[in-house]
């Protein structure tokens, strides 16, 4: 029995996040370049020796397109599961926070850090908060499809910086779309990714 990678299923509408992400953004975003991913990834594994693998095993180890395929996966479903429309904090709680606090002095910081390398990342890729084995957290730019765990780090927060992410809404200001995108972040999901 090979593996059969699926989309991840949202929990929101295509337009329900919108004006920060528009309805037609999601369209292509997920339903066409996540997809792509997708359908790439299952026909490169299979008959290979990752063709049992899970998603994670793949993304940390494989090279070439298998590697970045499973890494877009990856990276594209941590990056479309961390929204909500109307998230029920504005700001972490419980031990984010205090993880937070812990590596960066205070929220305000590391926003600023996580802003700083998104719109400095030169080319595609994505800006990342990670937390490493001792639960120290830190601030990561990575090109392409790389991916956390490939550097053994816990992935808890991306933003997407590749132009298909924000080109669509707006065009070049790639830091518009970055301050936006703090007031749709579902905190209880990026703490869940901690535990
Ligand atoms: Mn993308």
């Amino acid at each position: 029995m090979e593996n059969k990678f699926e989309m991840p299923q949202l929990r929101y509408a295509a337009g329900d996040l919108a004006p920060v992400i528009s309805e037609q953004t999601i369209n292509y975003h997920y339903g066409k370049h996540l997809q792509a991913y997708v359908n790439n990834l299952n026909n490169l594994v299979a008959g290979t020796e990752f063709a049992q693998s899970s998603l994670e095993e793949i993304a940390a180890k494989a090279q070439g397109g298998i590697g970045n395929n499973a890494g877009q996966v990856l990276n594209h479903t941590l990056y479309f599961e961390q929204f909500a429309p109307k998230p029920a904090a504005s700001a972490p709680q419980g031990a984010l926070a205090e993880a937070i606090v812990r590596s960066f002095g205070s929220f305000e910081e590391m926003q600023k850090q996580m802003n700083a390398a998104a719109s400095t990342l030169f080319g595609s890729g994505w800006a990342w908060l990670c937390a490493d084995a001792e639960g120290v957290l830190s601030i990561r730019q990575m090109a392409n499809a790389d991916t956390p765990l490939r550097y053994g780090l816990r992935p808890l927060l991306t933003f997407d910086v590749w132009e298909h992410a924000y080109y669509l809404d707006y065009q070049n200001r790639r830091p518009d779309y970055l301050a936006a995108l703090w007031s749709i972040i579902d905190w209880q999901v990026v703490a869940d990714r901690l535990k």
